[in-house]
């Protein structure tokens, strides 16, 4: 008996990967195109299709060899309903059928899930959450991204609007503005885009003496490399911008561990490249600020899957989906 195949699709702004898994999550073929949000809604949903034949196509398999079809965009959304609403990221699309349209053309089991849901539960699956019970996943870019898997479940809330991690409240006093235009979100500390935001800031100051100033001169503006390579050759200043990330995320994390007391929690994204030394930086905080025995047991790790996560959760939704209907018989 052949075991069944799966296709997971992750719509990104500018591009959307699609890949082919088997049923233990490992990918045997995946594609990537361009998004072309602009060219509006109808081409959008052709383009998903022909990501979906071309994953195939890469794996070497055909569409009849399909058991499932997990489908994951950015929100905002309406997953039970399986409907994209009205992304920033994805604009000018509103109010897109995604999961229906894609089910109508290929007419077997169509899951649809929120891109940092299925990333995490990607990761849960067949990356650093393998051996999990639970995990929360934290990833860390322009913006911070979430995702919480208890067990089977990916925990999407009664809105859709479920693991939105990154806009946690971690400081009122003097709050910093977030991307959401809200303030003292997780995300206006912790993600890249703060952390090259709090360095420009740092530098601006009178007497500030650092390395990342011939950086910033040099390159014509800064990175979260720059930031955490600085931090790296011994500069007090960016190890101390470096010092604080760890310490903002680790306030995230105990939020989280506090919450669910999952069996872990995980980084991804970008800032990953940072390497171990940053992860002992958040593993010394969290100990410091969780309970004792979440802060001795739950492990703090990075994640493994990359920038695939989302196209393997996305698969992962697809197979449970229809295991789900393979059960109800
Ligand atoms: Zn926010």
């Amino acid at each position: 008996m052949t075991t069944p195949l799966f296709v997971g699709l992750d719509v990104g702004g500018t591009s959307m990967k699609a890949g082919v898994v088997d049923d233990s999550g490992k990918p045997l073929g995946s594609i990537s195109v361009a998004t072309e949000a602009h060219r509006g809604q109808a081409f959008g949903i052709e383009r998903m299709c022909e990501a979906i034949r071309k994953a195939a196509t890469a794996a070497g398999v055909s569409m009849g060899d399909i058991a499932a079809i997990g489908v994951a965009t950015p929100g905002t959304m309406d997953i039970p309903a399986g409907l994209i609403l009205d992304p920033p990221n994805l604009k000018p699309w509103r109010n897109v059928p995604v999961r229906d349209h894609i089910h109508n053309v290929f007419q077997i089991p169509t899951a649809f899930q929120n891109d940092a849901n299925a990333a995490a539960f990607g990761e849960f699956w067949a990356g650093a959450g393998k051996d999990a019970h639970s995990m929360v996943l934290f990833t860390l870019g322009t913006g911070v991204g979430g995702g919480i898997i208890i067990g089977d479940l990916v925990l999407e809330g009664e809105h859709s609007h479920g693991a939105e991690l990154g806009h946690m409240k971690i400081e009122m006093t003097n709050p910093r503005q977030c991307g959401c235009g809200r303030w003292g979100c997780l995300e206006a500390y912790g993600s890249a885009t703060a952390v090259v935001k709090r360095a420009t800031e740092t530098l601006a100051q009178e007497g500030v003496n650092s390395t990342l100033t011939t950086l910033q001169i040099a390159a014509g503006g800064l990175t979260a490399r720059h930031v955490f390579e600085a931090a790296s050759a011994g500069d007090p200043i960016a190890d101390k911008i470096v010092e604080d990330t760890a310490y903002y995320l680790a306030i995230g994390a105990v939020n989280m561990m506090h919450t669910i007391d999952p069996d872990m929690v995980v980084f991804a994204g970008g800032m990953v490249a940072a390497g171990e030394s940053f992860l002992q930086r958040i593993r010394k905080h969290v100990k410091e600020l969780a309970f004792p025995v979440p802060a001795e047991r739950t492990r703090i790790n990075y994640a493994q899957l990359g920038s695939d996560a989302g196209f393997i959760g996305a698969a992962a939704c697809g197979r449970k989906l229809f295991r789900e209907k393979k059960q109800k018989g």
